[in-house]
C-alpha cells in the first residue's frame, strides 16, 4: 500500500516536472517575442496570460538592452539613456531612483507598462491551472 502511495507520488512529481518543463519553454518563447519592435494590442493580451511577472521583467530588461521603450505596445526607440540613477523632483524636492524609469521613452509607458506588472500573477506557471487567469487591461 505504501510502495503503491510512493509509486503515485513520484509519478506526479514526474509530471510536474514535465509540465514546468513545457511551460518555461512556451514561456521563453513568449518572452522572444515580446522583444520586436512593434506588437500588437491583441498579441500583447493573448500572451500575458502564459508568462508570470519574472518573464515581463525579462522582456522589459531585455527590450531596454535592445534600445527599445521597454513597454511591448510601444515601438520607440530610446537612442540616449540617460546616465544618471537619480532625479531630484523640482516639485517635491524628492530624490527619485530613475533606473526603471528611465527604460521607457515616457512617463505614460512607465505607468502603462507598471499597470500590466500589477496584474500579473506571480504564482509559477505550472500551478496555474487552479487558478484564475485574470483578464489583463491595458492602460489607455
Ligand atoms: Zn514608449
Amino acid at each position: 500500500m505504501s510502495f503503491k502511495l510512493e509509486q503515485l507520488s513520484k509519478e506526479k512529481l514526474l509530471q510536474a516536472v514535465r509540465i514546468k518543463k513545457q511551460c518555461n519553454a512556451r514561456a521563453q518563447l513568449i518572452v522572444e517575442s515580446l522583444l520586436e519592435r512593434y506588437v500588437s494590442e491583441d498579441d500583447f493580451l493573448r500572451k500575458l496570460p502564459e508568462i508570470n511577472q519574472c518573464h515581463y521583467n525579462d522582456v522589459v530588461d531585455e527590450r531596454h538592452i535592445l534600445h527599445l521603450c521597454s513597454y511591448p505596445l510601444c515601438g520607440e526607440i530610446i537612442e540616449t539613456v540617460p546616465q544618471q540613477q537619480y532625479q531630484i523632483s523640482t516639485l517635491t524636492n524628492k530624490v527619485y531612483d530613475i533606473t526603471d524609469r528611465k527604460k521607457f521613452c515616457s512617463p505614460h509607458c512607465f505607468k502603462a507598462s507598471e499597470y500590466i506588472k500589477s496584474q500579473m500573477l506571480t504564482s509559477p506557471l505550472w500551478l496555474r491551472h487552479q487558478e484564475i487567469i485574470p483578464a489583463f487591461k491595458v492602460l489607455k
